[in-house]
């Protein structure tokens, strides 16, 4: 039957073998489970929730097909290892037997970090420290015998197909472009030589694994590289694939060393489909579009457009496991709707210090560890503060049973997001809200708003526990002439009580203090709201697709009439401390602004001249008409200390709790776990 809302997004889709039941598929994401402990274990909790949610097909993260191409160890080249990877398969079939679920085959290549790591020539990645080992003819044979076995081991292990990348700066779209392929041999030169060893995996792990196995080949159609694949080729590449007997071309874009954003926050929803568009016109075989697609709409939205057979997401799957069957169903409200961010998942990934998760869902790669089960013992529980740490506690308490009850003296929900989704290219934060307000609805939290809480409230209404997470204030640094009319602080310039001058000074670079300047730094419509000025800023063309997307194309930004200044007292780079994944793009738009960025400040005073500073014991005068003091925060923790002292059953959550180092993703997740204890 079709469906009222979504017709295109839940059709079967036929692959001549067998069906996909919807054009939903969870994208590849290296979880880190591999080589967690019990990895298996959790790996087959994570899959399942997701299998229970719908999804149409689930694509693991990649695994190598030999030591040499994995920095992480996990690989698959046995039959001992298929055995483990069948304990997976046969969970998610279990589920559905009409679920997919394919093994993506990873060789990393030039950007492994295992010291035999390989590539087509003794090129080093601008984003790795070592420089791969050149194949020689028998190397060349080996990774190709390794690749086939791979997926040979793969099928043994009940997965319904591979993926194969072939994209990002990995071993196979290295062998494409020439910069990377230095080779005269039959592998490199002329692009039909280039093109030699992709198709050749692809060919023999055909030929090995018969016709009803999924083979998809994950092309890099726009790569973002200077002198980077051009469209000719990609097309050309594709319709090669089809020949050697793909399944599925998905389209991914950018390499990993390329500096353009393509899946952070300020990123517009759906930006690339429009390529993926294209390239299906050429081609026989169904597509996979992705990047930037999180909710049911704007998915189903791609598919009606003609963009794309099917969609990939990623990220989203982690935000919400049941995202499918919430469409489905037409509740989409409820939806806990991927930001974007990459706080607790790809820049865990990348950090390698902590395990992946996702900020607005800290279940997620934590399915045996976190639980939210039903309360045997209900209790009446006050939340005072409604930021992310109260609205996270709030939801899961009142979703295990309890009978919650929510204090703000806002007027609204969402205490700092409501600041948050004002900063151009962070208007996803709305969704969190929204989210948490129909939760609240959903776990009859009675809200009360407008309403600040002191001791004398909680007196009167007894509760059983309460749960203070009355978040920050933002700390005033002790600069003489800090009370100059000049100083103003970041609440109030982002929401517009104050008038901000054509001179200005950021005292303060950390999270705020960059959201800030992106704020006052921008004119006109905010690029993550709008393709066409998304790809003007970062130089891209979408309609001409120069080799790379971005060969030869200038980026022109739209800046505010304003000088800025951002600066910091510690010598470090300003802006180091951002998010992994995210700070270099952040620093280079505010640089494309203009926004001067200084480390090593010391304060000396404020007065009717302007700001004045020492830089490396050197002095100097901004001389600027508005500070912008955004020295981080305090936490405002007053009524818990005083509850506490006073012997209530009182807990403590999110910047009330602790504000160095305080983000959306600690306060969630402590929140989250206080209230699964409860
Ligand atoms: P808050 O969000 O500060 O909420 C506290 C709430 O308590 C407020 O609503 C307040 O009104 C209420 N309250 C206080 N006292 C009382 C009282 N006595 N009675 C009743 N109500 C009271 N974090 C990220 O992880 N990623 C980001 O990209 C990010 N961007 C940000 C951008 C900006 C511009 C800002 C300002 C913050 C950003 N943050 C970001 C930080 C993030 O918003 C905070 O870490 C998070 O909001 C802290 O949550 P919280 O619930 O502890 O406190
Ligand atoms: P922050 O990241 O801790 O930065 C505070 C800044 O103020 C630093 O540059 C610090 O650098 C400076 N500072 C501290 N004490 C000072 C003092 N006494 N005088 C002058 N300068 C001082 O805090 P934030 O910017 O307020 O952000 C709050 C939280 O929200 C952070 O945890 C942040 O991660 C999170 N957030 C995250 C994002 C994101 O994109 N991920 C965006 C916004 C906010 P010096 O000490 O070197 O001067
Ligand atoms: Fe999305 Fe952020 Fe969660 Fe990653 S951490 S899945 S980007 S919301």
């Amino acid at each position: 039957m079709t469906h009222p809302v979504y017709p295109n997004l839940f059709s079967p889709l036929d692959l001549g073998f067998t069906q996909l039941k919807n054009r939903v598929l969870m994208g590849s994401m290296h979880t880190g489970l591999e080589e967690a402990e019990h990895g298996f274990e959790r790996m087959v909790a994570y899959f399942c929730e997701r299998a229970r949610g719908g999804v149409g097909m689930i694509i693991t993260g990649g695994i190598a097909p030999n030591l040499e191409s994995s920095t992480s160890g996990a690989q698959l080249v046995n039959p001992d290892q298929a055995r483990q990877h069948k304990e997976i398969t046969d969970a998610v079939h279990g589920i559905d037997p009409e679920i997919k679920i394919c093994m993506q085959i990873l060789h990393q290549g030039a950007l492994s970090k295992n010291e035999g790591l390989v590539a087509p020539s003794a090129v080093k990645s601008r984003i790795s420290r070592i420089t791969p080992n050149a194949l020689d003819d028998a190397g060349i044979e080996k990774q190709l015998n390794d690749f086939v076995n791979c997926a040979q081991m793969a099928k043994l292990a009940g997965y319904d197909g591979v993926e194969v990348i072939g994209s990002a700066g990995y071993l196979l779209s290295t062998f494409l472009v020439k910069k990377t392929n230095l080779r005269e041999d039959r592998w490199g030169g002329s692009y039909r030589n280039r093109m030699r060893f992709p198709l050749e995996v692809i060919k023999r792990i055909r030929a090995a694994v018969g016709n009803e196995f999924i083979l998809i080949f994950r092309i890099p159609a726009m790569d973002m590289l200077e002198d980077g694949m051009s469209w000719d080729e990609i097309v050309t590449l594709a319709k090669e694939m089809e020949k050697v007997g793909i399944t599925i071309i998905s389209t991914h874009f950018c390499w990993h060393e390329a500096k353009i954003p393509t899946i952070a926050t300020m990123v517009p929803r759906a930006a690339f489909t429009g390529v993926t568009g294209r390239l299906r016109k050429e081609l026989s075989v169904p597509v996979i579009t992705s990047n930037r697609i999180n909710t049911p709409e704007v998915a189903e939205q791609v598919l009606l457009d003609g963009e794309a057979d099917l969609i990939s997401m990623a990220r989203p799957m982690l935000a919400d496991p049941d995202f499918v069957v919430k469409a489905y169903e037409g509740r989409e409200g409820e939806i806990n709707t991927c930001i974007a961010c990459n706080q607790a998942c790809l820049d865990h990934t990348f950090g390698r210090k902590e395990g992946v998760s996702c900020l607005v869902n800290p279940r997620a790669c934590h399915e045996t560890l976190l639980n939210y089960t039903p309360t045997q013992q209900p209790k009446r529980i006050a939340v005072i503060g409604a930021g992310p740490a109260g609205l996270a506690y709030c939801t899961v308490a009142s979703q295990r049973g309890h009978q919650v009850t929510l204090y703000d003296g806002a007027d609204r929900i969402g205490g700092q997001f409501n600041l948050a989704k004002r900063i151009p290219g962070k208007e996803e934060f709305y969704e969190t809200l929204r989210y948490y307000q129909t939760m609240l609805k959903i776990g009859n939290v009675d809200v009360h708003l407008n309403t600040w809480v002191d001791k004398t409230l909680l007196e009167a209404q007894r509760f059983d526990e309460i749960i203070i997470a009355t978040g920050i204030t933002p700390r005033v640094p002790a600069i003489a002439g800090i009370d100059h009319p000049k100083v103003v602080n970041y609440i109030d310039v982002i929401e517009g009580r104050v008038e901000v001058g054509k001179r200005v000074a950021i005292i303060g670079a950390g999270g705020i203090g960059f959201d800030v300047a992106e704020l006052i730094s921008h004119k006109g419509v905010s690029p993550s709201m709008d393709k066409d000025v998304f790809a003007r800023e970062w130089g891209i063309d979408f309609i001409n697709h120069p080799r790379g997307g971005v060969t030869g194309v200038e980026p022109i930004i739209e800046k505010a009439d304003r000088k800025i200044y951002l600066l910091q007292r510690k010598d470090s780079p300003v802006g180091r401390g951002l998010g992994l994944t995210t700070g270099w793009a952040h620093r280079i738009s505010l640089n494309k602004r203009d926004v001067k960025m200084l480390n090593a400040v010391t304060y000396q005073q404020i007065d009717d001249l302007g700001l004045h500073i020492l830089v490396n014991n050197q002095a100097q005068l901004l001389e600027v008409d508005t500070i912008i003091i955004c020295a981080g925060q305090e936490s405002n923790r007053s009524l818990f200390d005083r509850l506490e002292k006073e012997g209530y059953n009182v807990k403590i959550a999110g910047g009330a709790f602790k504000a160095t180092e305080l983000d959306a993703k600690a306060a969630i997740n402590q929140a989250s776990y206080l209230a699964a204890a409860v």
